[in-house]
């Protein structure tokens, strides 16, 4: 594998789409290639991690539970925001 394939390859590297074999070449040309490992890592840091990406509502759920990890740190029963009983 060259530099300019090790290139093509990186967005698809990055958003997991490369096959195993594919991501073995990649990841053996990042190593032994300073200037696509550089490349790689300026390209991890324009683009989000899509698993961090969170959709709104699980962004309020994960809210929810931090808040109720918060409450049972604290030994509280009240709520620290309103939220509307469920059960
Ligand atoms: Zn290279």
């Amino acid at each position: 594998m060259d530099c300019a394939q090790a290139r093509e390859w990186l967005v698809a590297w990055q958003d997991r789409e490369l096959t195993s074999e594919q991501h073995r070449t990649v990841a053996a040309h990042l190593y032994a290639c300073p200037a696509c490992s550089e490349a790689e890592r300026r390209l991890a840091e324009a683009t989000p991690v899509p698993c961090l990406r969170a959709s709104p509502a699980l962004e309020r759920r994960l809210w929810t539970q931090l808040d109720r990890t918060l409450q049972r740190a604290r030994g509280r029963t009240a709520p620290l925001t309103r939220m509307p009983r469920t059960g």
